[in-house]
């Protein structure tokens, strides 16, 4: 198998099952809310892995909230997260965890305004701006640090100098941007920030609401008080740890992992445009505003989800693919302006810390072979 959809989801890397397995024995039983010395010692790890989450992304441990990822801390920030009468304003190409509670939001009365995006599927400061101004009483901004499936960088802090300058909070689904890019909350000035293991190269199951004062959500569910009463539940201790695991090697390798990445994915994209002629890539055009390892790309006319039944060992997402095989083209496609039938004949490879030339040349050959088929 031919893996290039880590921007779906990432293997976990061995480094973070082996700071799991422990933790996975019958002998490490011990609930981390518990009063004697087995749960003390996951409550330390947990700590530990705290410390972690926060050090990749400028915040304090005390700021963490665990949640079972990015889809709960998205709608813990967002349903949770405004005022009585508040508005919300977020960006046309967020992810469905947070276009997903728009309704619910406009059921509840608060005004909501969704910002657009331009061709290669970024945000303009001044509409947020605008939208700032035009809402009444306090609001709650939220859009994504980057887009996972066209790669677009965000300008957050333009984005979070104009909610400041409106007294409104800011937060940012940062998914798909932490396993490449520095990002620091408090430089930024950034109040919530949304983040999932298995983007990351550590476990399934687990992800982070990382809140900065004053951002403080109403929890959904009541229970027994864990995480400060904003998300109730025994913490899965082994998942924890994975999870700050993970968020050091992050930190470690990620400008080495970008310089790599986005080696092969120009790599990628060169080979295909050899081989495929007509092809157009979506996206921003310059290296610093986008993902490096994003390549999504149009094949005018064919469609590719269809075709690509053909390739089973080779795993890429289609411009379909971000809804469950909903079948319904990308929302994000047709907000940079794509057709439906261009959105349908649209391919995301993602590349992560294990691809290699190898991988992408077969990749793109394979490819090739088949559509020219
Ligand atoms: N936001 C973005 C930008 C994502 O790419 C994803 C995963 N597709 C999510 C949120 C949801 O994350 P999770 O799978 O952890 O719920």
């Amino acid at each position: 198998m031919i893996y290039l959809d880590h921007l779906a989801s990432t293997p976990l890397d061995p480094l973070v099952l082996e700071a799991m397995l422990p933790w996975m024995q019958p002998g490490a039983a011990g609930n981390p809310h518990a009063a004697h010395a087995a749960g003390w010692r996951a409550a330390d790890a947990i700590e530990e892995a705290k410390g972690e989450i926060a050090a990749l992304v400028g915040a304090r441990p005390g700021e963490v909230v665990f949640t079972s990822g990015a889809t709960e801390a998205n709608t813990l920030a967002l349903l949770g997260g405004l005022p009585p009468g508040g508005g919300c304003v977020v960006s046309a190409v967020e992810h469905a965890s947070v276009l997903g509670c728009l309704p619910e939001l406009r059921r509840r009365g608060h005004p909501v305004a969704v910002l657009p995006v331009d061709g290669s599927g970024r945000v303009d400061p001044a509409d947020l701006e605008r939208a700032l101004t035009e809402l009444p009483g306090p609001a709650l901004v939220s859009v994504m640090a980057a887009n996972n499936e066209v790669g677009t960088v965000q300008p957050l802090a333009e984005l979070a100098t104009a909610a400041a300058r409106h007294g409104a909070l800011i937060h940012s689904d940062a998914v798909q941007a932490l396993g490449t890019r520095a990002l620091d909350m408090e430089a930024l000035g950034l109040h919530g920030l949304s983040l999932s293991g298995h983007k990351l190269y550590g476990p399934m199951g687990i992800g982070a609401l990382i809140l900065r004062r004053p951002f403080r959500p109403v929890p959904p569910s009541a229970g027994g008080g864990q995480q400060r009463g904003l998300r109730a539940g025994t913490l899965p201790t082994p998942l924890c740890v994975g999870l700050g695991a993970a968020c050091r090697l992050a930190r470690q390798r990620r400008e080495e992992d970008a310089r790599r990445v986005a080696e092969l994915r120009d790599r990628l994209w060169r080979q295909l445009c050899r081989r495929l002629p007509g092809i157009r890539r979506n996206g921003a055009a310059e290296d610093g505003d986008r993902l490096a390892g994003c390549l999504s790309v149009t094949l005018p006319g064919i469609d590719a989800a269809d075709r690509l039944l053909d390739l089973p060992d080779l795993a890429v997402a289609t411009g379909s693919a971000c809804h469950s095989g909903a079948g319904e083209p990308s929302h994000v496609l047709l907000a940079l302006g794509l057709s439906a039938a261009d959105a349908h004949a649209s391919l995301r490879f993602g590349l992560g810390r294990g691809t290699t030339e190898v991988e992408v040349d077969a990749a793109a050959g394979r490819l090739a072979d088949l559509l020219k088929a």
